[in-house]
């Protein structure tokens, strides 16, 4: 959408970026603020049948060229690449190609991987942005079940915040082996203690309303798998 606005400012006005024009004047902003400069993604795939082109290269390679400027003032930075609905199998290689071309974080808006989710985004996010980041994606932006739909609620961010932190998660146990607490969790449910697994859990309100808040977990009623096990 920012791309949207700028580019019809230009169009409606016959000028330049402006954000280009003034680039200088708003690092030195930046700076003096101490504000991160995101570099956008305004030329990112609108759906997964959209190839990566010669388009988005330029805008990469025309954002790699800001961020050195940027840098050289002293404003951080972050470029925003692989954003949009990019095929699940092609997730990797786009990370793969902005992080060995950048010594910049990379912030990514999903990926999408498939476009028949609207309502479920956040879910069809979290599996794009799972793969990105485990790709080597730094940072990701969730996605609410409301894209593409209509403005998201209160509830609707919660939702999309926690299904982009199970992304984070898996892409931070994918980089940085931080898997502790799903190997805690594994060892509370081996010996059925839920309230050691409600401790950890990643929405404890949630994981609560879903249990039948007794002590063990029933799901499987008589047959539970552990129980059984340990009768013999
Ligand atoms: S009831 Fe089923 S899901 Fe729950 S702990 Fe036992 S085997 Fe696992």
């Amino acid at each position: 959408m920012g791309g949207a606005i700028t580019s019809s400012f230009m169009r409606r006005n016959n000028c330049e970026n402006p954000f280009i024009g003034h680039f200088f004047e708003i690092l030195k902003i930046m700076k003096e603020y101490d504000i991160v400069l995101s570099l956008g993604n305004a030329a990112r795939s609108g759906c997964i049948h959209d190839l990566q082109d010669e388009t988005q290269r330029e805008e990469f390679r025309q954002n790699l060229e800001l961020a050195n400027l940027a840098h050289d003032e002293g404003v951080q930075v972050i470029i925003e690449g692989a954003g949009g609905h990019i095929r699940v199998d092609r997730i990797k290689e786009y990370i793969e190609h902005y992080k060995n071309n950048s010594p910049y974080p990379l912030f990514v808006a999903g990926p999408l991987p498939t476009d028949i989710a609207f309502g479920y985004d956040h879910i069809a996010g979290c599996v794009g942005a799972s793969i990105a980041s485990s790709a080597g994606a730094d940072y990701l932006c969730a996605i609410t079940p409301a894209e593409h739909l209509g403005l998201p609620g209160i509830q609707d961010v919660k939702e999309g915040l926690i299904a982009f932190r199970i992304a984070a998660h898996i892409g931070d146990s994918m980089k940085y082996g931080k898997d502790e607490k799903d190997r805690e969790i594994a060892e509370k449910r081996s010996v059925l203690d839920l309230e050691g697994q409600m401790c950890l859990a990643l929405d404890r309100e949630r994981a609560e309303m879903l249990s039948s808040r007794i002590s063990e977990c029933t799901m499987c009623g008589d047959f539970c798998a552990i129980k059984l096990m340990k009768m013999f």
